[in-house]
């Protein structure tokens, strides 16, 4: 058994970033940058109003002045205009400044009066002037290679005009959830039997990660079953098993993974809950897509275990890293987020213990019973807190509390 931080890494080693590919910009929401962006234009891009006023020379812009209305400038092509001593252009926001003009009066700060204003302030140079560059310089670097693309970044790179981006590959995943116990969702269930809830889970999960789902299978607890499973599931770049991969007669995951070709990298981590996970990959040749060259397929075999509470932490802690890193995300790891212990807790085992807990307001408060099949405590939980073997927290202790949503 191998620790959870050697786990992680080795998984984050094994995985391979994907080749990246071109979307439009539209499409590029949580992918990640394949390459640094740099301004092209400076922000803004031209001189122009904050406001909707006039244009005016500040130095003849007086309280009780009145200046004469020479023409009007929109937002849009800029009209050339000129602006003198004594003398206003109708201008509104984001209109590009006349020439001459160095400040802006609001319209709420002038009586107009026919082709005149009257103007009811004192105006001083540079008022309500949006200079060109003042937020972004041409040149400036606006995203870096392996950061997330978000709205607000995507909004930035289109006001530097790109229409397309570069971005990490898109990778597809697979799910089985094993055991003869499992019913799917809306049929009737017999004695013993219990609904599939982990496949829910799991492509829910992927689906945050940005992955796309391709299958989501069911596989009995026999080999030829879990045999037919595994062979369409590693078609995909990921595929995740839930369920079968302890150490009971019934747990057949790994044998059937050995028996078709699978390297298993990792077999049980020392993490409370999730000891049975698994790692392993397949290696193929492939024919590409134009039917010429052949080409290496890998597909990443994570076995989680078949306990709710168990897969979801392990998905956090190996599997998310794993994706992140094919995506060719640059920060691999869950948000931290300090929080005052509500109680005190320790942890007496000889493995690191992930607490489901509610964090609000500041404050982390354990939820539910703490045992891997408890999934009701996993639903009202927004976040985990990993306590090291043998560490004992006091309450009101502040701690880093991971957040998953
Ligand atoms: P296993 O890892 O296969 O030994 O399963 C451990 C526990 O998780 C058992 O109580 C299973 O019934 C339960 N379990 C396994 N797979 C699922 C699933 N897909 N949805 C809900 N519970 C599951
Ligand atoms: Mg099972």
């Amino acid at each position: 058994m191998i620790s959870e931080d050697e786990a992680r890494t080795q998984v984050v080693q094994t995985v391979l970033a994907l080749p990246s590919r071109q979307v439009p910009l539209s499409r590029a929401l949580d992918c990640f940058a394949a390459q640094d962006y740099f301004a092209r234009l400076p922000l803004p891009a031209f001189d122009n109003s904050a406001m909707d006023g006039y244009a005016v020379v500040a130095s003849s812009c007086k309280k009780h002045g009145r200046l004469r209305v020479i023409g009007e400038q929109p937002a849009g092509p800029d009209r050339n205009l000129r602006v003198s001593d004594g003398e206003a252009v109708r201008i509104f926001t984001g209109a590009p400044i006349p020439q001459g003009a160095d400040a802006i009066v609001m319209q709420e700060d002038v009586t107009p009066d026919g082709t005149d204003i009257s103007v009811n302030v004192d105006v001083e140079s540079g008022e309500f002037l949006r200079r060109r560059g003042c937020d972004l310089a041409a040149g400036q670097m606006i995203l870096a290679r392996g950061e997330r693309m978000r709205a607000a970044t995507m909004a930035l790179l289109a006001s530097q005009g790109f229409a397309d981006v570069m971005v990490g590959g898109q990778t597809t995943a697979a799910v089985i959830s094993t055991g003869d116990e499992l019913v799917k969702s809306g049929e009737d269930l017999q004695p013993g039997q219990i609904y599939d809830s982990n496949s829910v889970l799991l492509s829910a999960l992927l689906r945050q990660c940005g992955v796309s789902v391709t299958a989501v299978e069911h596989s009995r607890d026999d080999r030829q079953s879990l045999h037919d499973a595994i062979k369409r599931g590693m078609k995909s770049h990921i595929l995740i098993i839930s369920g079968g991969v302890s150490v009971g007669e019934h747990d057949l995951v790994k044998d059937a993974l050995l028996e078709l070709g699978a390297k298993i990298e990792i077999w049980r981590v020392a993490v409370k809950p999730g000891k049975p996970f698994l790692f392993g990959r397949f290696e193929s040749e492939r024919v590409d897509s134009a039917g010429k060259m052949a080409v290496l397929h890998q597909c990443f075999v994570f076995g989680l275990p078949g306990n709710p509470v168990s897969a979801f932490v392990t998905f956090l802690q190996f599997v998310r890293p794993a994706i992140l890193r094919m995506m060719g995300a640059t920060n691999l790891d869950l948000r931290q987020v300090p929080a005052k212990l509500a109680a005190g807790l320790t942890n007496d085992g000889d493995r690191p213990h992930y607490i489901r807990g509610r964090l609000e307001d500041g404050k982390f408060m354990p939820v539910g019973r703490q045992e891997s099949h408890a999934l009701f405590g996993l639903s009202q939980a927004n976040g985990l807190l990993r306590v090291a073997p043998g560490q004992s927290l006091k309450s009101d202790e502040i701690v880093d509390v991971q957040i998953w949503d």
